[in-house]
Parts: structure tokens; C-alpha cells; sequence
């Protein structure tokens, strides 16, 4: 695959339109990110509510990877529960990294980005957005109660 088959129409749509774009007002929490070597900037709304991703927003400017990357996260864990949107954080690091295999039916329409793993200089793109939003989420040790309860 050359480079022009990373970029899937479903990438350059969420580029052109990204979705959930714009400050979220009553956010819960946020985390900035930046991507020095490409000049990516993200910055991810959470609005949790009863371990809730209720809403999830994202502002910044970066290319088009690092955009329709931010834009299908939020797609992605907007209702999800806090461990659900940190566990789709580590399949899609797993898939836009290469380093282990990754079921694609799990990952749904986020399985464009796995041609990224051919592309190590574009891999920072892609995470950048996930990197922020499992930031806003809160401190990793929430995360590990048991979801049973
Ligand atoms: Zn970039």
C-alpha cells in the first residue's frame, strides 16, 4: 500500500466535516495534545455522567489523519462507559501500531486506520486524539474497578 491508500474516503470525509468539533461547555474533563513532529494540536471534551462518556468534543488543527482520527473517536466511545472508551483506546493503539494483531469487527469503522502501522511518522497522528482523550477520561487507576459492580 502507497501513502495515497492510507487516505480512505472515510478519512477525508471526517476531515472535510469533522464530527463533534467545537468546545464543549460543561465539560467534566479535558486534556490538550500535541504532535511537534507533523504540527498536529488536539484538545478532547469529556462530559461523564454515572461512568458515561454522555459527550465528547474535540478542538485543534492538525492534517488529516490526525483530524478524522479525533473526529471517529468521538464517534467511537460517546456512550460508552469510562473502562469501554479505555479499552477502545488499546485496541486502536494495538491496530495504528502494528504491535499486535486486533480483531477488526471489534474496532468497526476505525479499522481504516490500520494501514497507519505501515506508516511509523503517521502513527502519532492517529493516537494523538486517543492519547488526549484517555487523558480527560481521569487518572488510570479509576479505570481498573472491577465493572462487574
Ligand atoms: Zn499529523
Amino acid at each position: 500500500m502507497d501513502l495515497a491508500g492510507l487516505y480512505q474516503d472515510v478519512i477525508l470525509d471526517h476531515n472535510r466535516s469533522p464530527r463533534n468539533f467545537g468546545e464543549l461547555a460543561n465539560a467534566s474533563g479535558s486534556a490538550h495534545g500535541r504532535n511537534p513532529s507533523c504540527g498536529d494540536e488536539v484538545t478532547v471534551w469529556l462530559r461523564i455522567e454515572d461512568d458515561e462518556v454522555r459527550e465528547v468534543t474535540f478542538t485543534g488543527s492538525g492534517c488529516a489523519i490526525s483530524k478524522a482520527s479525533a473526529s471517529m473517536m468521538t464517534q467511537a466511545v460517546k456512550g460508552k462507559s469510562r473502562a469501554e472508551a479505555a479499552a477502545l483506546f488499546e485496541l486502536f493503539h494495538g491496530l495504528v501500531t502494528g504491535q499486535h494483531s486486533v480483531d477488526e469487527r471489534l474496532v468497526g469503522k476505525l479499522r481504516v486506520f490500520g494501514g497507519v502501522a505501515r506508516f511509523p511518522a503517521r502513527v502519532k497522528c492517529a493516537s494523538l486524539a486517543w492519547h488526549a482523550m484517555k487523558e480527560a477520561l481521569g487518572t488510570p487507576g479509576d479505570l481498573h474497578e472491577d465493572p462487574a459492580r
